[in-house]
Formats: C-alpha cells, sequence, structure tokens
C-alpha cells in the first residue's frame, strides 16, 4: 500500500482550523451544560506517510486514531522513538488473530465489537500485562454490514467485557452515511448513561460539531486534516 504525504502547510492549517472550530462547538456546549469536559481531538492519520504525520506532532498534538494493526505496526514505533506522549487510538475492525500486535501497538481500542474479540484482547491484556483501555462499538443504526454491537444488546455486552476483566471507558459510533447523524449521536449518549460509561467517541470532519454538541468527548477527525484519501482506501 502507498502512503499519502500530503503537503505540510496546509495539513497544519486544516489541523488549526480544525481545532478552532472544536472549541468553539465546546464554547457553546458550555454555556447549556457548564460541566463539559474537555473534547479531545482524535487526529485519523489512516493512509497517511509517517511524512505527513511528524509535523503534526511536531505542532504538540499527540491524540491519533489508525484503522489497521498492519499499518500502524509499519508506522508508528519510529514516530514513538522521536516523540513522546503518543496515545494511539485503534479505530478499525480488528481480527482476532490480531489481537497480539494490536494490544502491544495500541493505547486505546475504539472498536470492541463482539465476544470473539473481546476474549481475545482479554487474553492478550493479561499475557501482556498491557490494560488498555477500551471503548464498545455500538451499530447504532442497526446495519446488517457494519460492525458493533446492537444497541439493546450494550448493556450485556459491556458487562461481559467487564467479566473478562477489560477497563470498558465508554462507547464510539459511526452514523449511517446517509442518514443525519444527531440522532445517532444522542442514542449513543443514552445508552452509555444507561451504562455508566462517560467516553463517547462519536463525530467525524463532516460531522464533528455536531456530535460535540451532544456530549462527544473524543472526535475523529481524519479528512478535514490530512485531505482527501483515495477512495479504495477510504473505509
Ligand atoms: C476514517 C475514519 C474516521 C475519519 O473520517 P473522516 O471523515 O476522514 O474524518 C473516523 N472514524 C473512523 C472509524 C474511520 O474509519
Amino acid at each position: 500500500m502507498t502512503l499519502i504525504v500530503p503537503s505540510v502547510l496546509p495539513v497544519l492549517q486544516a489541523l488549526a482550523h480544525t481545532q478552532a472550530a472544536m472549541a468553539a462547538a465546546w464554547r457553546d456546549a458550555l454555556t447549556t451544560d457548564p460541566t463539559r469536559g474537555p473534547v479531545t481531538l482524535v487526529a485519523v492519520s489512516k493512509t497517511m506517510a509517517i511524512e505527513a504525520i511528524r509535523p503534526v506532532l511536531q505542532t504538540g498534538h499527540r491524540v491519533f486514531g489508525e484503522n489497521r494493526v498492519q499499518e500502524a505496526e509499519a508506522k508508528w514505533p519510529q514516530l514513538r522513538q522521536d516523540f513522546d506522549g503518543i496515545e494511539l487510538h485503534l479505530i478499525g475492525p480488528l481480527q482476532s488473530n490480531k489481537a497480539a500486535e494490536a494490544v502491544a501497538t495500541f493505547d486505546v481500542i475504539e472498536t470492541l465489537d463482539r465476544p470473539k474479540i473481546a476474549e481475545a484482547l482479554g487474553r492478550e491484556m493479561i499475557k501482556q500485562n498491557r490494560w488498555l483501555p477500551c471503548l464498545v462499538q455500538v451499530n447504532t443504526g442497526r446495519e446488517p454490514q457494519k460492525a458493533g454491537i446492537a444497541p439493546d444488546e450494550t448493556v450485556a455486552f459491556v458487562t461481559f467485557c467487564r467479566g473478562l476483566g477489560l477497563n470498558v471507558t465508554g462507547l464510539m459510533c459511526i452514523p449511517p452515511v446517509e442518514e443525519e447523524p444527531a440522532p445517532h449521536f444522542a442514542l449513543l449518549r443514552e445508552i452509555a448513561s444507561s451504562c455508566g460509561l462517560t467516553t463517547l467517541s462519536m463525530g467525524m470532519s463532516g460531522d464533528f460539531a455536531t456530535a460535540i454538541a451532544l456530549g462527544a468527548t473524543h472526535v475523529r477527525v481524519g479528512s478535514a486534516i490530512f485531505g482527501a484519501r483515495p477512495a479504495v482506501a477510504a473505509v
């Protein structure tokens, strides 16, 4: 796979623009709920080459998302040598035969989406004695082709994962592309509250402001920062 190297200046301008838009949405949210905590930007660097990520790290940003274990393994050990404090989130589907690599490579797993993966991750975390925070991916649109736990099964799944010793801290969702995202964000927040969970990863380039208004603690933004990805790699 050929990784993309966008030019530096537009990426840094887009990063600043995204951070400013996030801050504006957060200030608005504070007017209705003064207790709202800060929102973390997960900069989604999938398909981007190391040279594209390095300038973003040089601004001080440290939280990134990747959707493929193999790609992350190829890129991040080098970057971790050069920058302290990196927090790398897995935001793509995980195969159970990649659980060992995922636990070794990432700091947060956002895509806990089925019992088999929960069991594989639980075994690996014990083996590596590395207890990563995990988010459960909820299929809020109940789309048959999409990964994630059904909304009405989430409470039971969270309990199951905790029984395996997993440190479940929150929920994430990817709303159906052709629908208004707001009802999905509202539903995710409602489910999280019934699970007693406070971390909500929701909102991407096109809808992160909406997600922040509805309670996101983490937004996952790729193309608005790094530019468009080729269609084949966009998933
Ligand atoms: C690619 C991806 C994103 C970022 O999408 P953009 O529209 O480029 O911001 C966010 N979340 C997940 C799960 C992704 O796979």
